[in-house]
């Protein structure tokens, strides 16, 4: 009995040591903070776990949210393929040294060494640390068109992703209980602006979903269902491959979806949707995908930025910042591949860079060596939803059944938790037996469904 308290309290004393940033000896560890818990926040903190011995570091993770979004595979969130919480990998089950810290990190003091965070309940409190690495990924990228703060809907998390699933239901609702031609003809018209990746697997798969959703609206017509995707560039899926653009735009094409490129919007009502070239579309729906901007803490930094990207080098470190990294969406990491350049914001670099980054963390606190960033692009999968996609593994083009199979393939290779992967294949097993489910969820009525207010954006205040 004496026995087993004398082992209790000793646990205790342990745990209280770590929460104070102590060792066994009572000396201050280095505390290094993260900032994010995307695939390049959380594959450093996965790497930093793996790689220091215990009690080495302190290492404190501040993010507003408790997981990462596994963002590739969003869009099967609106239309319902995949369960919200199957895309989310729970921070607190893949770390076990890190403590959590939920808020938004929304400024730096590089001098101090501390960082301001705004918690859950709105409260900024600091934080110190030795290293900060700083990996809080980007927002909705919006310009000042007439309505589309108020109206335009985003695509970034998983409370846009369920917002729309709902949003789009509820227009074929009101389509469903509407007398008047014009109204239903406007609630089933829905306008996506962008034909990057998410754009394009967005109007793709919410096509079919809305198509296939109509077998439980027995009074509208398929030929009503008008899903239009515009973008200023000429091609669909610019960033890409033109050959992955070419076999989207075909599928695009088959599947009913209007491709309108050289195109953007000039004024978004709640009612109507007008185009550059002068045309009104009558529609409620607008979704924005026209791209991200890195998050504006980036540009609080006094450091050099390039087009909002926090200029690094090769070893992630920030020019004049004794004891700063940042890598992912939020930083221009070079691309030793190519010349230099500012890496892709894609997932495949944030991850690659993930690993890369925790190695130079460490090597910063005497545990092994740096080693710059270099990373080969491996290829890009679209999934455009039923057996269809495109998909360019190691530089071979692919399309249709087995372009699929390889991207839901690699996306379940990509998920890096068991669980969430094991979640995943089941939705999509059960979604190819069973019928849509047309239900809404209920959450977040409209005057909380902004880009802003769903991205918190007033947090990082005026640029
Ligand atoms: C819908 C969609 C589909 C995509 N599909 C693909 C795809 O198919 N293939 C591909 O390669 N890429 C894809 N991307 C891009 C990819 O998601 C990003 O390149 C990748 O997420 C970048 O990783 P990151 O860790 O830098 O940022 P993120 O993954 O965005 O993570 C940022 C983290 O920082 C947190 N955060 C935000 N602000 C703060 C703050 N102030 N303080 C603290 N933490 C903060 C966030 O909550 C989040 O945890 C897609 C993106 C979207 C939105």
């Amino acid at each position: 009995m004496r026995n087993s308290i004398t082992v209790a309290r000793l646990v205790r004393h342990v745990e209280a040591r770590r929460l104070r940033g102590q060792d066994d000896a009572g000396r201050r560890r280095p505390r290094v903070v993260v900032v994010g818990s995307g695939y390049a926040g959380l594959g450093v903190l996965r790497h930093l776990e793996a790689r220091l011995p215990a009690g080495a570091a302190e290492l404190v993770l501040v993010s507003p949210t408790d997981h990462l979004l596994y963002t590739s595979l969003l869009p099967q969130v609106a239309t319902g393929d995949i369960e919200p919480r199957h895309l989310a990998v729970s921070v607190r089950g893949a770390l076990r040294r890190t403590v959590p810290h939920l808020g938004h990190a929304t400024a730096v003091d590089a001098t101090r060494r501390e960082i301001t965070v705004v918690g859950m309940t709105g409260e900024p409190s600091t934080l110190a640390w030795d290293r900060l690495v700083l990996a809080p990924g980007a927002l909705t990228r919006t310009f000042d068109i007439p309505g589309l703060a108020e109206h335009g809907l985003g695509m970034k998390n998983l409370a846009e992703a369920v917002y729309l699933r709902d949003h789009v239901l509820r227009q074929l609702e009101y389509a469903d209980a509407s007398d008047s031609d014009a109204e239903r003809r406007a609630r089933c018209t829905f306008v996506v602006v962008g034909a990057g990746y998410t754009g394009t697997e967005l109007a793709a798969q919410m096509r079919r979903f809305t198509v296939e959703a109509l077998g439980q609206f027995p009074r509208l017509d398929a030929a009503q269902i008008r899903w239009l995707l515009l973008d200023l560039a000429p091609r669909v899926l610019p960033e890409l491959d033109e050959r992955l653009g070419a076999g989207a735009a075909k599928v695009l094409r088959e599947r009913g979806v209007e491709v309108r490129l050289e195109t953007s919007v000039t004024e978004v009502r709640a009612d109507a949707v007008t185009l550059t070239d002068g045309a009104v579309i009558p529609s409620h729906t607008l979704v924005w995908c026209a791209g991200v901007t890195p998050n504006p803490l980036m540009s609080r930094l006094g450091a050099e930025t390039v087009k909002g990207r926090l200029v690094v080098d090769e070893n992630f470190q920030v020019p004049g910042l004794d004891g700063v990294f940042a890598l992912g969406d939020a930083a221009a990491v070079p691309d030793a591949t190519k010349g230099g350049a500012p890496a892709g914001q894609t997932a495949q670099h944030a991850v690659r860079q993930g690993g890369a980054a925790g190695r130079n963390v460490a090597a910063s606190l005497g545990y092994g060596r740096m080693r710059p960033y270099r990373h080969r692009d491996l290829g890009f999968v679209v999934d455009l939803g039923g057996a269809d996609a495109v998909a360019n593994p190691l530089g071979l083009p692919l399309s249709g059944p087995l372009a699929a199979a390889v991207t839901r393939g690699y996306h379940l290779l990509a998920l890096s938790a068991a669980a969430n992967r094991a979640y995943v294949g089941a939705d999509w097993l059960l979604g190819a037996v069973a019928r849509p489910r047309v239900v809404q969820l209920g959450f977040l009525p409209p005057p909380n469904a902004t880009i802003a207010q769903v991205e918190q954006t007033e947090l990082y205040g005026a640029p």
